[in-house]
């Protein structure tokens, strides 16, 4: 067994948006070269791994037909013109774009088996798009498919993870992953984010509908604060959500973007912000998750800052699980 598996296909980095475009192919390049240097102190613990792509067979109850007909033949069009389209004023897809989603989703999904089997303790996806805010009907911020909610959904096929825990403090709310699961108990979803911001949702009232409700916390915060502060916010209301609800296995929606260089958000948060994020994730579910965590790269638009920020994550994926 290898600590922890990275997950990552070389489609994901075709995925093409243009260069003008914060979610552009440098960002995965800029994740690969910080992880190259610290690879030194990481390759006995860490096993790149490829996975094979998804099939969209699989999409059904995240995504309607209709949405993964709409992305398919979008994706088809832009690569018949061989030109980026846009499928709304920030979400761009190029002829790549349908063999890089495909790819990202096998990512999440060969992690999931990877974890939950024992053959490694956490896993790590490299994958561009990012999905969290792909609802089961629409792309939309810069995401087309929803990486972390497929990737849910396959967790709870398996006979022995009965609920999971999703944690996102991307500097933007998840709305696409709240919307999939907002009547479900089974899938406990808790976001940080700025607030108000993009997308706009993410209030603190909105905790779910139905068998769903009280299994949603949002904890909208204001730009600028200190690190601590968001760290201790996201830990109070973990604390709070643990003492009810035991999942068997963490998703992390793995947002960079909440560093405090990042052009398209005002956190302020350091890589060893997000080495802390991580261990208190990782502590806080250890006795029913066991360390299971599979977390998932969503945005990070300082492609510098982002490689450090990683990295960091790595280091305490593995420390942590340890
Ligand atoms: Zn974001």
């Amino acid at each position: 067994m290898t600590a922890i598996g990275l997950y990552q296909h070389p489609d994901c980095s075709r995925h093409d948006t243009g260069w003008g475009h914060p979610e552009h192919q440098g960002r995965l390049r800029a994740v690969m070269d910080a992880l190259h240097e610290a690879l030194p102190e990481l390759q006995a613990d860490v096993e790149p791994i490829v996975p094979d792509p998804a099939t969209v067979e699989t999409f059904e109850d995240v995504h309607t037909a209709e949405h993964v007909e709409r992305v398919r033949s979008v994706c088809g069009e832009a690569e018949t013109r061989d030109e980026l389209i846009g499928l709304d004023a920030d979400t761009i897809v190029s002829p790549a774009s349908w063999s890089a989603a495909l790819a990202a989703i096998g990512c999440g999904y060969a992690a999931i088996d990877a974890v939950s089997t024992g053959r490694h303790r956490a896993a790590f996806c490299a994958v561009r798009p990012p999905g969290h805010h792909a609802t089961a009907d629409r792309p939309m911020g810069f995401c087309l498919f929803n990486n972390i909610a497929l990737a849910a959904r396959r967790a709870l096929e398996r006979p022995d993870i009965d609920r999971v825990l999703i944690v996102d403090w991307d500097v933007h709310h998840g709305n696409g992953t709240q919307d999939i699961f907002y009547d479900r108990s089974d899938v406990f979803f808790v976001s940080m984010h700025q607030h108000p911001h993009y997308p706009g949702t993410g209030a603190a009232t909105e905790i779910g509908r139905g068998e769903g409700e009280g299994y949603t916390r949002n904890i909208p915060q204001p730009p600028g604060l200190s690190p601590a502060a968001y760290v201790s916010a996201l830990f109070e209301a973990l604390d709070e959500v643990l003492a009810t609800f035991h999942p068997d296995i963490v998703l992390i929606s793995a947002g960079f973007d909440a560093g405090v260089d990042d052009p398209l958000g005002g956190f302020t948060l350091r890589p060893d912000d997000f080495a802390e994020l991580t261990r208190g994730v990782i502590e806080r579910t250890r006795s029913t998750a066991r360390g299971r965590v599979v977390s998932f790269l969503e945005g990070g638009y300082n492609p510098e800052e982002l490689g450090r920020n990683v990295v960091s994550h790595l280091f305490a994926l593995r420390d942590a699980t340890s």
